[in-house]
């Protein structure tokens, strides 16, 4: 996720295809590329999610994906517990899961100390029972927590720029 705060060294614009969409501001180079394809007739597409990733890729060091990531599981629990949400279903779990594990901003952020992961996890599966362990140790770089947590909770929490498929799109 482009952090809306930061301006792009190279500036606000989107390659469609070849052609140069330009714009002053984030949100302006959404709008403009949302038009562009309506007047050009072109598919809808997902001009956040696709202008947000351009941008990261042209400048992966400011995008919060390379922020450092470790700090996501506690953020993930105090968000629950302040919010006290429940818990969704087992199927549904499944389902989120399914998804989260096809998409591309899912990140793992295991550190390289294999006992320190192996202890964190041994407590957070204590805590957090029902978690899928193909993504424990993987975090949604979009909504900046552990996805293997996150989706154990009803937690009505919505991500505007989040891939249209991902169970939390707004
Ligand atoms: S964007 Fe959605 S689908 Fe992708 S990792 Fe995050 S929560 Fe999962």
């Amino acid at each position: 996720m482009w952090p809306p705060s930061v301006i792009p060294p190279s500036g606000y614009w989107f390659d469609e295809k070849g052609l140069r969409v330009e714009s002053t501001s984030l949100p302006n180079l959404i709008a403009a590329l949302k038009q562009y394809r309506k007047d050009s007739g072109s598919p809808e597409g997902d001009p956040s999610y696709e202008v947000h990733a351009q941008l990261c890729a042209r400048h992966p060091s400011l995008c919060t994906t390379g922020r450092k990531l470790a700090a996501l599981v506690p953020k993930s629990i105090r968000r629950f517990l302040i919010h006290r949400c429940g818990l969704v279903s087992k199927e549904e779990v499944q389902r989120r899961a399914a998804i989260c594990l096809t998409c591309p901003q899912r990140q793992e952020w295991r550190s390289t100390c294999t006992s320190c992961n192996d202890s964190l996890n041994k407590a957070l599966r204590k805590t957090f029972p029902g978690r899928v362990s193909e993504l424990e140790g993987h975090a949604c770089v979009i909504g900046g927590d552990e996805v293997s947590i996150a989706m154990l909770f009803d937690s009505g929490d919505k991500l505007t720029v989040a891939p249209k498929a991902c169970w939390r799109h707004a």
